[in-house]
């Protein structure tokens, strides 16, 4: 069985009053609500994991996850932060390769192979994010984009490195947009993203690899989206930021799959 992950990336939002409020009450909610086998990831800014780390202690549902991290272990990267720094303090996750870190930041297929291997390095599960702007789409080329992507940042990977990897498909002309991918294009892309996996892993480490959907996910539009047999969650922007949304996203597994 894939593991079901719904991951909140709180981006550059919240003070630390609030993203400790938020996170009591996601705590306190899905200790009563949550199927078994669904886990969240929180992903706020760096500087909250710690004290949210005191917040989620050991809960079974519910893993930090950092937003970015460094390609290198230690140095001299003024402002910059490592995977094992992560790790120290109990972070578990980290995203890497969000549209808005290659856009804004330039950050290349390149950059993010080699934080893909710092990450597996020091014990953080990436959540390898890719995905087409609008123009690919409207030139129907987004399969091939995508998947360079993904052979360009994960398959130097050996398989027992790769089988640690979660990915997530956002299409770029969906995230913060309000416009979800319909099921059909999100399981059509995550269905051939899976086939290429498949053509470079095969079949149990393909079957086995979580593929999270990232673009305006809502309470209203998560169990559909969930419902496609290759979509294994999401990966949720705006949604993450309030406590009944996030957690009623992650309840949609409850009547799907
Ligand atoms: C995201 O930033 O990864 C994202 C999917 O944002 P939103 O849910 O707000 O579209």
């Amino acid at each position: 069985m894939r593991q079901k992950i719904v991951a909140g990336n709180w981006k550059m939002n919240k003070n630390m009053e609030d993203g400790q409020a938020l996170t009591s009450e996601i705590v306190n909610m899905v200790g009563d609500e949550l199927r078994d086998d669904v886990k969240i990831v929180l992903c706020p800014p760096f500087v909250y994991l710690t004290a949210l780390k005191g917040i989620v202690k050991e809960n079974k549902h519910i893993s930090l996850g950092a937003q970015n991290c460094n390609e290198h272990a230690s140095g001299a990267y003024t402002g910059e932060i490592a995977a094992p720094m992560l790790t120290a303090i109990g972070v578990q996750y980290v995203i890497l390769g969000h549209s808005e870190r290659r856009e804004l930041f330039g950050e290349s297929n390149e950059l993010l192979a080699k934080k893909i291997n710092i990450a597996l390095e020091h014990s953080l599960t990436p959540i390898f994010c890719c995905g087409e702007p609008l123009q690919i789409r409207e030139q129907n080329t987004q399969e091939d984009y995508v998947g360079k992507q993904i052979q360009a940042g994960l398959f130097h990977l050996s398989p027992e490195a790769f089988s640690k990897i979660v990915v997530a498909y956002e299409p770029i002309w969906a995230i913060g947009t309000g416009k979800t991918a319909s099921t059909d294009q999100a399981q059509e892309m995550h269905a051939t993203i899976r086939k290429q996996i498949t053509e470079k892993y095969g079949e149990d480490i393909a079957n086995n690899t979580a593929i999270l959907y990232g673009g305006s996910v809502k309470p209203d539009n998560a169990e559909e989206l969930f419902s496609c047999m290759d979509v294994d969650g999401g990966l949720v922007g705006g949604a993450s930021l309030k406590s009944r949304d996030f957690v009623d996203i992650a309840k949609a597994f409850q009547s799907s799959r």
